[in-house]
């Protein structure tokens, strides 16, 4: 079945320069979820602008495959990438999928013996707007257990093309084992104009009328379950576009 698309030629102003990009969208109602890769890409041409300009100052970025450290954090997924995390998890072969899906159901054993899941759930629920300063306690309490991702393997990303916008947007230029504990000052990570996950967890507000939510990774499929009805066509292609880009210029518009 073909449908109408857009398109639209877009010139953000990012502090590491004009990002231009034309993108084509869909003219018809299409599911919240579906902007998901479109906004990644967004994010990731700005991001390929700062690590040009971290070039130009000589430095290098250090991240390499085979290199998980920073895959211990924990990972903030807005609503709409949960959705899309759960359909390509789903659309995945059965043996691949039971593999992930054994490995976060003893993940979330762990975290209930260390007291965790339950903040996590609780947070993945909140009817507040929290600061990065409410999430802080939580995202260290998380780090001292060094738990991998359960989507890593080898120490490389196994869902490397559909991983998650924080998971794209931290790169290092300091040397690799200083990322080993990265809590350290002698870590410098590449600056992040705008954060994916926080545009589309604050278009996310502005269409179901709730806080700017950021799932934790670990409960993002559970969320993604509960919420399910949640995951519809509020808006046109077009005007999901229009949305995420006055989202980023607002975020812009505060580091500036
Ligand atoms: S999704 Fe991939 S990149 Fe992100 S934390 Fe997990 S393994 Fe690392």
């Amino acid at each position: 079945m073909s449908s109408t698309r857009d398109t639209l030629r877009l010139s953000v102003p990012t502090p590491a320069g004009e990002l231009r990009a034309e993108i084509s969208v869909p003219t018809s109602f299409i599911p919240v979820s579906d902007i998901v890769p479109l906004m990644r890409s967004l994010g990731e041409q700005a991001l390929k602008l700062e690590e040009a300009k971290v070039q130009q100052a000589g430095q290098t970025v250090s991240c390499k495959k085979g290199c998980g450290a920073c895959c211990r954090v924990l990972v903030p997924v807005s609503p709409p990438e949960a959705f899309t995390l759960k359909k390509r998890i789903e659309q995945l072969p059965a043996p691949q999928r039971d593999r992930y899906l054994d490995r976060l159901s003893k993940l979330k054993d762990t975290l209930n013996e260390a007291g965790l899941l339950g903040r996590l759930v609780q947070l993945s629920e909140t009817r507040t707007q929290l600061s990065d300063a409410d999430m802080e306690p939580v995202n260290q309490a998380y780090y001292a257990q060094r738990l991998p991702c359960v989507f890593l393997e080898d120490e490389a990303c196994s869902i490397y093309e559909f991983r998650p916008a924080a998971c794209r947007e931290y790169l290092v230029t300091s040397p690799a084992e200083f990322c080993q504990d990265m809590t350290q000052p002698a870590v410098k990570p590449v600056s992040v104009p705008f954060r994916i996950a926080t545009v589309l967890s604050l278009m996310w507000a502005k269409l179901t009328g709730g806080p700017a939510r950021l799932i934790p990774l670990p409960v993002a499929l559970d969320w993604a379950d509960r919420h399910a009805d949640e995951n519809k066509s509020y808006e046109t292609g077009g005007t999901l576009l229009e949305m995420g880009l006055a989202r980023i210029l607002t975020l812009l518009r505060q580091q500036s």
